[in-house]
């Protein structure tokens, strides 16, 4: 202890630190200066500009949105409402194989890239012009970014319904590898969109070569998410072996009436597989998913509302079933009258949804759609409904199990380096909350609202957010992946053998 007063920026007295790796929280103050944790511990020698009295709330180190669809959204509205106010202090875009970047139309996206917006919001022929493009909007929180297969395939393929002849590939990988140079994270894929289905595994298993030497990883939408889940569960592990990369399985969900129940088969497919090489999955937390509309899906087996339709947008907020009543027409037929328009599938159990996400294994991802009109919950509740629903109320896992499928789980696995833990020297992403009222006020009905119980947000040490209402101050910036390093793959190693 000093003697003579230390300064800081500011302080955080009397909190309830959780500090990302699982550990069971303990009381302690916090001391922010330049953007970095400067000091833990009792800190009542120490003076700050500003002091916050945490009353014994919860503090941890800023929420990983690892699953995002905000690669435009964090340029074109940089306040980022809808996740600072879930104390997300960086988001992960290019999810899903399709990324904003890099990015040459030759008309308008297609399926699902319309989902990060129409043709004009694609300026970005290059990964570096993205970052550029980001670090000049100034987004409130930090953006990590995957390169989408989909957006590669469309850049250098004149059909997206065939698979890719080893010269488009190589074009691919020429862009794959620009990006990495530039520090984003990995390549994604969206192998159950038709813009990538007919992509061959070898295709993309090609592809993923130049990860490794990166020190990137792979994420997937997979082929399927219905009855022949475990087959594309194996494509997945066989692509991340071919290019001895990470494979991170997206919003893994056991799809369709006919698949409820069995999430307990995904999951030792998960844990066989984890004994040989590194996989993990995100999830979110609702048993409903959303997307672009896919007429494979309209099969009268569940229900669908639409949340968007080009042609008819006075349709937006129905079920398919009753849209299709009203005009007198099969629910396939009117689902092609809606198109291009956008869903939400009834589609899991709710059992599943609980099994997968108190998996050790699984990350929390919101998969939210910024785009959307009528957007999915999940877009400004996926954090608080884990802390709120599912770990206080459902008592489903313990809330710094919780508080560590959103930090360092996620920060340790994409190499965000030192963020998603809270330690002397790291960049001070932080949230204050209250374990008691942390909650979703987002639903299908009305899904943009702020969640309750988020009292403070810093990003990279300043207060972005506060009592629901952003401060103005947006200190995020593009967060490169980080060097790997050999402890951090002895721990994941030793994580792995551990199932
Ligand atoms: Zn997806």
């Amino acid at each position: 202890m000093h003697s003579h007063p230390e300064a800081a920026d500011t302080l955080i007295v009397g909190a309830m630190l959780y500090d990302g790796t699982g550990a069971p929280p303990v009381e302690r103050d916090v001391a922010v200066r330049d953007g970095r944790i400067a000091a833990i511990g009792n800190l009542s020698n120490w003076l700050a500009e500003e002091v916050i009295e945490a009353n014994g709330r919860a503090l941890a180190p800023g929420f990983i949105d690892v699953h995002t669809h905000d690669d435009t959204h964090v340029i074109r509205s940089p306040q980022m409402l809808p996740k600072i106010s879930q104390g997300v202090t960086t988001v992960i875009v290019g999810n899903c194989g399709i990324s904003a970047s890099p990015v040459t139309l030759k008309g308008d996206p297609p399926d699902p890239m319309n989902l990060l917006g129409e043709r004009d919001a694609f300026r970005y022929p290059t990964f570096a012009a993205y970052v550029d493009a980001v670090n000049a909007a100034q987004p409130a929180v930090n953006v990590g970014a995957l390169i989408g297969h989909t957006a590669l395939r469309n850049n250098h393929m004149d059909n997206l319904k065939r698979a890719a002849t080893a010269g488009e590939v190589a074009g691919m990988r020429e862009q794959l590898e620009e990006a990495l140079a530039h520090g984003a994270l990995g390549l994604s894929t969206g192998l159950a969109y038709g813009s990538a289905y007919d992509a061959s595994t070898e295709e993309v298993a090609t592809l993923a070569e130049p990860l490794a030497a990166a020190g990137a990883l792979y994420t997937t939408h997979m082929r399927t998410e219905f009855d022949a889940i475990l087959d594309a569960m194996n494509e997945a592990y066989h692509i991340g072996r071919h290019a001895r990369v990470p494979v991170i399985i997206s919003h893994l969900k056991c799809a369709g009436p006919s698949n409820w129940g069995r999430s307990t088969e995904v999951l030792a497919s998960l844990e066989g597989a984890r004994k040989y090489q590194p996989v993990g999955c995100d999830c979110y937390p609702y048993s409903r998913s959303s997307s672009t509309l896919d007429l494979k899906q309209v099969t009268g087996d569940i229900d669908i509302t639409i949340t968007w339709s080009t042609p008819h947008p006075e349709q937006a907020g129905k079920l398919i079933k009753d849209i299709a009543a009203e005009w007198g027409v099969s629910q396939q037929e009117a689902g092609k009258r809606l198109q291009p328009a956008g869903a939400v599938y009834h589609n899991m159990s709710e059992d599943d949804v609980r099994r997968i996400l108190s998996h050790p294994a699984t990350m929390v991802g919101s998969d939210g759609l910024p785009n959307d009109p009528l957007p999915h919950p999940r877009l400004w509740g996926a954090f608080p409904r884990v802390l709120g629903h599912y770990a206080r109320d459902a008592a489903l896992i313990p809330l710094e199990e919780a508080v560590r499928k959103m930090t360092s789980l996620s920060a340790r696995r994409f190499g965000l380096a030192q963020r998603g833990e809270v330690h002397v020297g790291w960049h001070a992403d932080l949230v204050l909350f209250d374990p008691a009222t942390v909650r979703d006020t987002a639903t299908f009905d009305k899904p943009q609202q702020v969640a309750d119980g988020i009292d403070a947000v810093w990003v990279n040490g300043v207060l972005s957010y506060r009592d629901g209402t952003p401060t103005g101050e947006r200190a995020g910036h593009f967060v490169a992946r980080g060097a790997r390093n050999a402890a951090a793959d002895a721990e994941a190693a030793a994580e792995a053998s551990a199932f």
